[in-house]
């Protein structure tokens, strides 16, 4: 009801309205379909309104005599339907509430013609849904954003993926400022007033959510043409210099493209356009919009990070250019279609274009990391029915992305990379320039494979949770690998058991050789011969490659065999995958702990640093909650004796002779070893850097900046929380803003957390920019955890009206979160009276309040179930 005030002040105008009308209540009901746009608008940065008018020509296909359309705070000032015969009717206005308009006639019509609309429109400044402005060093620029369900704040318009049709876009824009859309430009001429019309090219078929433009004094950066297609970067004005890395990676990304899909660019330009903003990126055709920090950087100071970030960003959102807008799915039930393939690919093409990132170890860390929220008992499945905007909203999380991907890289392991590639090209053929569905996708990869893999696939898409994968060796004759099946669960957890169709592919070594096997368990327990071996196995490796989204337990002697020698028999993604599973089991009780932690010494070694990494995760156990007050300082020298030596040597300054790898190890190892094991020298050179960074903005390698400002925080008095306060202020540069903004929120000084918090509700920052930072820094520490929850209850009617609050975008509905650190059931019962009622005004917040839940009762289960044998361990060690 956001939007009622308004909707009356139009009616105020209007001679009649027909109350009894009932509009529709979350889909169109397809009595009237667009055939194609013509949309004019009047776009000038700086104003936070636009005027526009719509031409919609439409198909009335069933006689009506009111057509719904969407419209989210639009004042529609007239409107009327021009027949393909006859004169031109009149149209009155119909409130329908907070997503639809109606447009009423005086008797029912039907056939083709013209829906007409001139309207007024809101150009925000506080939310980066449907049209909004940022500022970019005293310079505004205007963006449309539209996925999900926002292009209804641009247009009255049909605003669902399935009504796929050709836009004309025209822009009247100032003189000196540049207008963009998803296609070239036609015409251009001057107008009044210092303005001018820009006139683009129709558009091939596109649903609304792919619509987009921008407008403002951007530079532009040639990136070259890949076969006739001509590549460019728009940056904010002086900083072509940033776009270098870009405009390299772009066009030879999207080469690997079109080889995998075995089809050229679907769209005659593409643009890339930079956002002042943080984390975002979207696929709209033919120009996609990232956030300045994953596509910009200074050459001097670009770190790896960047370029592996840039890579994967740029080629998830060109790979949609294929895999989403040449073929848009119908409905927003699979959204993790789209989104999962794209995940999928920003690893595999980067990958292909960079081997030595190892980006295959990039995905099972991934995997792993969706695997812990997919264990919750409140986890949702992939596919998900949808019967709000909130599920719209919803839909785009972890689960979708990060499972999605691990979903679909086990059924290419299992079917074959080159075969399943012949099945995506198969359905970017059949569904081009329309829609489709999973079940084409399905059908497309089944007929490649020569097998139905629906029923498989399904059991991953349509239930939550995690397959834990029991392992036993049996030797008597032929050797065979006993295997069973259950929902992998944490310690106290009220999940409901299940099981699925798993695609099992695993490697061993016998009779002197490596022999791999795939195999499909659809039972709860299954026995599989070991097809290739005439000998007992000297190890197993249950998860071949690491690609399968499942657990693996295994019994007896068989972990000690698959890590033996260090684990060198694997490659380093199948090290990280088995640790990966060590880590996990030992947090749900499945494993003792102590099993994990001794593996910490000998993987701490390894030449890998992908692998000290997951070493060092382990060994974070015992800085949790279930190591006892009284032997915390013994579990933090533990982490110091096992990693200190290492973090001391590399120090916190990059040596010429470093190779990427060391800088990597550096930037994840120096951090934790100075905050997790609190090495005081670390911690005091962290803070020396600091205040001299601050003074001279030198002397810090680009990749440390955040993980030193951080540290030197964490351990920080009250000046240096003022020269960064200060720094931050001051800051022009949108990165380094938030590099700084990170370091505000990491003080482990309960006065300086709450100071930092203040800075929420001050005018100094833009809330999107400084809200995670700033709101949930201080659940990192057991000082600071309370900090949170006691600001949002003091202040929360000053913090929800500084927060963005659209629907899909409404920041409230992560103020939940702010019990993340909790372990105890008082804290856990007051942020539920707190929240309860709250979060039903929050759109997808009733979703979080229940997953902080849910994540407080697992940790006080886990805190019983571990303090014993961390106890144990620390005891004797
Ligand atoms: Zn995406």
């Amino acid at each position: 009801m956001k939007f009622a005030g308004f909707i009356s002040l139009v009616l105020a105008g209007s001679a009649c309205a027909a109350p009894s009308l009932d509009p529709p209540k979350l889909r169109l009901d397809g009595s009237a379909q667009p055939l194609s746009y013509a949309a004019d608008l009047t776009i000038v940065p700086d104003r936070d309104t636009f005027h526009g008018t719509v031409d919609i020509s439409v198909d009335v296909r069933t006689p009506a005599d009111v057509i719904w359309l969407n419209a989210v705070g639009l004042q529609i000032q007239e409107a009327t339907f021009r027949p393909e015969s006859g004169p031109v009717l009149p149209i009155k206005i119909v409130p329908g509430g907070d997503q639809f308009i109606g447009f009423a006639f005086d008797r029912a019509i039907s056939g083709k013609g013209v829906l007409h609309a001139a309207y007024q429109g809101k150009i925000s400044r506080n939310s980066s849904a449907g049209v909004f402005q940022l500022k970019e060093d005293r310079e505004w620029y205007v963006y449309s954003q539209f996925e999900p369900t926002d292009a209804r704040r641009a247009f009255p318009c049909f605003d669902e993926p399935s009504f796929k049709v050709p836009w004309q876009l025209t822009l009247h824009v100032p003189k000196d400022h540049l207008a963009l859309s998803n296609t070239p430009v036609q015409s251009e001429s001057s107008e009044a007033g210092g303005m001018k019309m820009v006139r683009f090219k129709p558009s091939p078929p596109l649903p609304s959510y792919l619509v987009a433009f921008a407008v403002g004094r951007f530079d532009v950066v040639d990136a070259g043409r890949v076969g006739p297609t001509p590549v460019r970067v728009m940056v904010p004005k002086g900083k072509s210099a940033e776009a270098a890395y870009a405009a390299t990676a772009i066009p030879q990304l999207l080469k690997l493209l079109e080889d995998y899909f075995g089809s050229p660019f679907p769209y005659e330009k593409l643009d890339s356009v930079v956002m002042p903003i943080s984390d975002f990126a979207m696929e709209n055709a033919g120009l996609i919009t990232y956030a300045e920090s994953t596509l910009l950087a200074d050459p001097a100071t670009e770190t790896i990070d960047h370029k592996r970030e840039l890579a994967a960003t740029t080629a998830h959102e060109m790979a949609h250019q294929w895999f989403g807008d040449l073929v848009t799915t119908a409905w927003w039930n699979d959204t993790w279609l789209n989104e999962a393939f794209a995940t999928w690919m920003e690893r595999k093409i980067p990958g292909e274009w960079q081997p030595g990132w190892h980006l295959d170890v990039t995905a099972v860390n991934a995997r792993l990391g969706a695997m812990r929220s997919d264990q919750l008992a409140s986890a949702r499945e992939i596919r998900q029915p949808i019967q709000s905007n909130d599920d719209i909203a919803n839909a785009f999380d972890d689960i979708t992305y990060e499972k999605g991907a691990a979903v679909i890289e086990m059924f290419e392991h299992w079917i074959g990379e080159a075969k399943f590639r012949e099945g995506v090209q198969l359905y970017l053929k059949q569904h081009a320039w329309g829609n489709a569905t999973a079940s084409d996708f399905e059908a497309a990869i089944s007929r490649v494979a020569g097998k139905n893999v629906a029923p498989a696939f399904n059991s991953f898409l349509d239930q939550p949770g995690v397959p834990e994968i029991a392992v036993a060796l049996k030797c008597e004759s032929q050797p065979s690998l006993a295997v069973s099946q259950k929902r992998s669960l944490p310690i106290g957890s009220q999940a409901q058991p299940q099981t699925w169709q798993i695609p099992i592919c695993v490697a061993f070594e016998a009779d002197g050789s490596v022999h791999h096997q795939c195999s499909l368990l659809s039972d709860p327990k299954d026995e599989i011969a070991l097809t290739g071996a005439q000998t007992c196995p000297a190890w197993i490796l249950a998860n071949d490659g690491e690609t399968g989204y499942y657990q693996v337990a295994y019994q007896g002697d068989l972990l000690k065999k698959v890590l033996a020698d260090r684990g060198s028999h694997l490659s380093v993604a199948e090290r990280v995958g088995v640790l990966g599973d060590v880590d996990s089991l030992a947090s749900e009780g499945e494993i003792s702990a102590q099993v994990a932690l001794a593996l910490v010494p000998e993987f701490s070694k390894d030449p890998d640093w992908h692998v000290v990494q997951t070493a060092a995760n382990i060994a974070a156990l015992l800085k949790g909650e279930s190591v006892p007050a009284n032997l915390r300082e013994k579990g933090v020298r533990f982490i110091r004796q096992e990693f200190g030596e290492k973090a001391l040597t590399l120090g916190w300054v990059a040596k010429p002779e470093d190779s990427d790898d060391t800088r990597l190890l550096r930037q994840k190892l120096v951090p934790f070893v100075a905050g997790t094991g609190e090495e005081r020298e670390l911690v005091e050179q962290a803070e020396t850097l600091a205040r001299q960074w601050l003074q001279t903005r030198r002397g810090i390698p680009p990749e440390m900046l955040e993980p030193l400002l951080r540290i030197a925080a964490q351990f920080g008095n009250r000046d240096l929380f003022n020269a960064l306060r200060t720094a931050a202020i001051q800051e022009r540069e949108h990165h380094v803003r938030e590099v700084l903004l990170e370091a505000l929120g990491s003080f482990r000084n309960p006065e300086l957390a709450r100071a930092a918090l203040d800075l929420l509700l001050s005018k100094d920052f833009d809330s999107r920019e400084s809200f995670n930072s700033l709101l949930f820094g201080p659940l990192s520490y057991a000082d600071t955890r309370d900090v949170p929850f006691e600001f949002v209850k003091q202040h929360l009617d000053a913090l929800l009206k500084r927060l963005p609050r659209e629907v899909g975008e409404d920041y409230a509905a992560m103020l939940p979160s702010v019990g993340g650190s909790f372990c105890d059931a008082r804290r856990r019962d007051e942020l539920d009276s707190f929240f309860a009622d709250r979060v039903k005004d929050y759109n997808g917040g009733p979703r979080t309040l229940a997953q902080t839940l849910e994540g407080i009762d697992l940790c006080i289960a886990a805190r019983k179930s571990l303090t014993p044998e961390l106890t144990a361990f620390l005891n004797q060690y």
